[in-house]
């Protein structure tokens, strides 16, 4: 069995941020916490907002959760509920969708074009645009296509966001897992409108291998980042204090491994794309972050393996599975069936046995 489904890195959690959390257990940081998270997190949290965004936030704007997904359920709560609209640009991270139904919302969902790599244009967002609509969803570097969206083309967007008086949600995630030189931006840090419209999601899960401590991170005005402390003051408390003291170890510590861990994932990004683009019929964007592959396998649809005719990109996983035993997680969970999605969070050995099977079952498709 060889699985592209990982949505995290296959790296070990950096010893210093293990040894952060063993050494809080021993200095007895056992107890409750501030609910909104500790100060000296708040602190290298600010920090890291200036140093990479140029944003500058206050601590009282900075609200620490059990990981990013619930740093966005948190924000969907306070910004959204029954009779709201939230444009939801496809394809998508499956939560949001969730998140959205959750908050008693209505996701108004914007599929983008392969053309545009992906990425949400300002025709397609005026046009999704009504009375009802509070709330636009933006993800950049994405998953599942790895779009990262430039300051050209963000700036267009923030003129609609503020004409139409629109918050954002941007989820901020994947922000070090980025290539070719690219910039990270955030449209918060456009102008001093946007931020104030801006919740600004983050964490370590990604940047950081530390997807188990559950530690993310939502930068906000102040009378939202209240009212997702109040609520999270009143389901949660506090994210772990252990997982707190090891992520500020994360944030403030050697910066090193984050870089060779990219390094390492552009690498694997290069292998596997053109594995793909090797594959008859198949096409795929290049990503500028992020750690997946989105290639649109629609050529083969209405074509058969074995007498199995294939319909959409789902099927064509199932087949994959049980013929050659390889995993793939088809579009149909981010909002479009003639994609689906391979992790290269896992070794080039894996990523070369896996694409074998892949590229040899795919010409046998007739
Ligand atoms: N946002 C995106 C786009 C993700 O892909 C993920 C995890 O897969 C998350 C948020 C959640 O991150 P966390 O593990 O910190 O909750």
């Amino acid at each position: 069995m060889v699985s592209f489904g990982a949505g995290e890195p296959d790296f070990d959690t950096p010893g210093h941020i293990k040894e952060a959390a063993i050494a809080a257990i021993r200095a007895g940081k056992t107890k409750y916490t501030p609910v909104a998270g500790i100060q000296v997190l708040k602190e290298a949290i600010c920090r890291k907002f200036e140093v990479d965004q140029g944003l500058k936030y206050k601590l009282e704007q900075i609200v620490v959760s059990a990981g990013a997904k619930h740093s966005l359920y948190n924000t969907m709560q306070v910004l959204v509920q029954a009779g709201d609209e939230v444009i939801l640009p496809a394809p998508f991270w499956v939560s949001y969708l969730e998140q959205i139904k959750l908050a008693g919302a209505r996701a108004r969902i914007v599929e983008t074009r392969e053309e545009n790599g992906f990425k949400l244009t300002p025709a397609e967002l005026a046009e999704a645009i009504n009375p009802r609509t509070r709330l636009l969803i933006l993800n950049s570097p994405a998953n599942p296509t790895g779009a990262v969206y430039t300051q050209e083309e963000l700036e267009a967007l923030g003129e609609l966001i503020l004409k139409h008086d629109l918050m954002v949600i941007s989820d901020e995630i994947y922000e070090k897992i980025i290539y070719d030189g690219l910039r990270h931006v955030s449209i918060a840090s456009l102008s001093p409108e946007l931020k104030e419209r801006t919740v600004v999601i983050n964490g370590v899960s990604k940047a950081y291998a530390m997807t188990g401590w559950r530690i993310g991170y939502a930068a906000a005005s102040y009378p939202v980042a209240k009212a997702i402390a109040d609520l999270q003051s009143h389901t949660t408390s506090n994210p772990t204090s252990i997982a707190q003291e090891a992520s500020v170890a994360a944030l403030n510590g050697d910066q090193k491994q984050v870089e060779l861990m990219v390094a390492e994932f552009a690498r694997r990004r290069e292998y596997m794309l053109k594995r793909l683009l090797d594959i008859p019929g198949v096409s795929c964007v290049r990503p500028g972050g992020a750690f997946y592959l989105f290639p649109n396998v629609k050529s083969y649809f209405g074509r058969a393996y074995k007498g199995r005719v294939i319909n959409n990109a789902s099927d064509l996983a199932s087949i994959i599975l049980e013929e050659v035993q390889v995993a793939v997680v088809p579009g149909i969970a981010f909002g479009n069936d003639n994609y689906f999605r391979l992790s290269y969070a896992c070794s080039v050995d894996k990523i070369k046995e896996g694409l074998d099977r892949i590229a040899g079952l795919m010409a046998q498709i007739k």
